[in-house]
């Protein structure tokens, strides 16, 4: 080998080092998740690594399409968003690339995460009753909002909301196709009223007496219940909360989670990002900008709504499975009317 030859050869490693340290002094995080502790949660990635972040905000389906549109030459390096059967829907588009990480593989419980995309906190999704015209004895279960005895009683928000897609896309897994077709059904039978608004509508209108009982994610009720509103304390107080399904598969749970994107610059900031979510400091941000759990089991936080909501069961279907059945499940409230 010629001097030159190798001279331009560690030319070239020095040009491609520089690259990839350029490269990994950013992070471009294209986020369809906002609380009010994200600006602490983000400065203190930054502090600790010199990374700094570039944050693009959107609704999750206009930060896909962007996605999509960007293609190869997208920026984005980690998307991050809410639910579930979100989350496979973004992975069904192949946009995610699989992360190995010893950290995040000891931190985050295998049910919590998949190959392409982990999730950073828990929300349950609880049974809301008012306790003047239902009894907690017979609204125990998910199935039980389908009994004739709630006949007039039932509110819900959209079928074809994920929330309630990937709850269906849990009820298909436990009980079956047709059960839950049939489920879907009387449930709609139920119905005080055509589905609207979202989760925190529901539990007014059952606190108001609109109706009895409904479903909701816990991060809305604790979200009235740390609420310093007289309209919100009144609200609370006519409601009771059931965890449901606490003698049989246990109550289904939903994730917000993040992934790397296969066409991300800067994939060595990406990995330290998503390790950076399963650390102490930013779990506890994490869970508690939206009201939700860590899913690092040694974190611990003190939310005094969720501490009152106790301690339950929780559904231990791994996540990524819930994105084998949601279209199933959309397509059985289709068919049952549950629009
Ligand atoms: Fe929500």
């Amino acid at each position: 080998m010629n001097k030159t030859l190798i001279a331009s050869i560690l030319a070239g490693f020095g040009v491609l080092a520089a690259q990839a340290s350029a490269a990994d002094a950013e992070l471009n995080l294209y986020s369809a998740r906002h609380y009010q502790t994200d600006e602490a949660l983000y400065s203190s990635f930054t502090k600790q690594t010199g990374i700094k972040i570039n944050r693009i905000e959107a609704k999750e389906d206009e930060l896909l399409e962007r996605i999509r549109n960007e293609g190869a030459n997208s920026p984005a390096d980690i998307f991050i968003t809410v639910d579930a059967s979100r989350l496979a829907k973004a992975d069904e588009l192949g946009i995610f690339a699989p992360v190995k990480s010893k950290v995040l593989e000891e931190r985050i419980p295998a049910h919590l995460r998949t190959e392409n995309w982990y999730s950073y906190s828990t929300r349950a999704r609880v049974i809301v009753y008012n306790k003047d015209s239902v009894k907690a004895d017979d609204v125990q279960t998910y199935e039980s909002l389908a009994t004739p005895a709630l006949k007039g009683k039932v509110c819900s928000r959209s079928g074809s909301h994920p929330y309630n897609i990937s709850l269906g896309a849990a009820l298909v897994k436990h009980n079956g196709a047709e059960a839950t077709e049939t489920w879907a059904r009387n449930v709609v039978a139920n119905f005080a009223r055509a589905p609207k608004g979202g989760d925190t509508d529901q539990i007014k209108a059952v606190a108001a007496g609109e109706c009895g009982v409904t479903i909701a994610n816990t991060y809305y009720l604790a979200r009235l219940m740390n609420s310093d509103k007289v309209e919100d304390k009144a609200v609370v107080a006519k409601i009771g909360t059931v965890w449901p399904n606490q003698k049989t598969w246990g109550t289904h749970i939903n994730v917000s989670g993040a992934g790397m994107l296969k066409n991300a610059p800067n994939k060595g900031a990406a990995v330290k990002f998503l390790e950076y979510l399963a650390s102490d400091e930013a779990q506890a941000y994490f869970a508690n900008g939206n009201n939700e759990w860590p899913v690092v089991a040694s974190v611990k936080v003190s939310n005094s709504a969720l501490d009152t909501l106790g301690k339950f069961k929780a559904d231990n279907l791994p996540v990524g499975e819930l994105a084998n059945t949601a279209a199933e499940a959309q397509k059985i409230y289709d068919r049952a009317g549950f629009r």
